[in-house]
């Protein structure tokens, strides 16, 4: 899923995102809901027409973003009190008013409010997170005012404790969901530990249901998701970094900006099919981004986010060709990583 923050992928026209094989795209539940508001949402239509996507859409809780943005003057039982990070305002948020929003907004699938602690926290404060994430959730199945037209999905947190994860695991199963996610990855915790923890709860979560890694990742993340049994992604990797002019690559990852593409007259990537490829040069985009042209990012998201929906789809296949060891093993991309982005600067931009 392309991630659409502030109820817009940053810079590239819904026609073009569709064009790109994306099917379902994200919005963040804590950005609108301090701005324009939710109601102004639903009296614009609902997210669905805000955005211009008539196609399938996914609201997150909002829980990640107060955790990670927001300065938080309390986390009890009874939810999260913060300060907005655009007006200083005191907003209170907690299931049910996650549920209230969630349904204002008109996502077809809705996230369950949980809590997000830091990593480095103890394990002793990890279970507190736990339970509270499953009181919420149960908080959340109640007040849902939507449940014929909006699947609400469940989270498992649990930090980097295997019985914590199981535990959450088990308890949201208990409650059935029509879709699970995992969450609290990808916070530093470190790519084994990420797929230690994806081989503990992957398997445990119904395979009949959509299985959903949020906030996830690299190219490399991706695929190792995927060979424990997820399903969906979101990440704002594609188009933040496309933004920045760092093009994803099966080669390995460029940085458009560089003075060796000055007089390249080739693609970004000879083999892709996205708009950008088609029809500009790398010299061409790099001329963009220095003359400070609006179409250099455009078009590298929009490359970008092809490259994912490429490789997915090729994942895709290789599962059912019943290739997808080989392709694991053999495909470039299954590599990408972060250490390919440490010498790019300049990317810093709220979560
Ligand atoms: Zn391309």
């Amino acid at each position: 899923m392309p991630v659409g923050t502030q109820g817009s992928i940053k810079g590239v026209l819904p026609d073009q995102v569709a064009a790109t094989g994306s099917q379902i795209i994200l919005a963040n539940t804590y950005h609108l809901m301090l701005r324009p508001g939710e109601k102004t949402v639903a009296e614009l239509g609902d997210l669905h027409r805000f955005m211009g996507w008539p196609g399938p859409i996914l609201t997150d809780s909002g829980g990640y973003q107060v955790f990670s943005l927001a300065d938080i003057n309390q986390i009890t039982d009874q939810g999260v009190t913060f300060k907005s990070h655009i007006d200083g305002a005191i907003v209170h948020l907690d299931a049910k008013r996650s549920m209230q929003v969630q349904n204002d907004l008109g996502a077809d699938i809705i996230m369950a409010f949980d809590e997000c602690p830091d990593p480095n926290k103890p394990v002793e404060y990890q279970k507190i997170a736990v339970e509270r994430t499953m009181r919420w959730a149960a908080e959340c199945q109640v007040a849902h005012a939507r449940k014929e037209d909006q699947s609400l999905f469940g989270i498992v947190q649990g930090g980097t404790d295997r019985g914590l994860r199981a535990y959450c695991a088990e308890q949201l199963i208990e409650m059935d969901f029509p879709g699970y996610a995992v969450g609290g990855l990808a916070v530093g915790e470190g790519f084994a530990a990420m797929k230690a923890v994806l081989g503990w709860v992957t398997p445990m979560l119904p395979s009949d249901k959509p299985r959903y890694l949020m906030g996830v990742g690299f190219p490399r993340d991706i695929a190792a998701a995927v060979a424990s049994g997820i399903d969906m992604f979101d990440c704002v990797l594609p188009t933040r970094n496309g933004r920045n002019a760092y093009a994803f690559t099966a080669a390995g990852a460029i940085r458009l900006r560089n003075s060796k593409f000055t007089r390249d007259s080739g693609p970004i990537e000879a083999d892709c099919d996205c708009y950008a490829c088609r029809n500009f040069s790398r010299g061409a985009i790099r001329h963009f981004f220095f003359a400070g042209e609006m179409l250099g990012p455009v078009l590298v998201s929009v490359h970008n986010v092809r490259f994912y929906q490429r490789l997915m789809a090729d994942l895709r296949r290789s599962i059912g060709e019943g290739s997808f060891l080989s392709f694991l093993q053999n495909d470039p991309r299954c590599l990408l990583g972060p250490s390919a982005q440490s010498s790019v600067e300049g990317i810093e931009e709220t979560p």
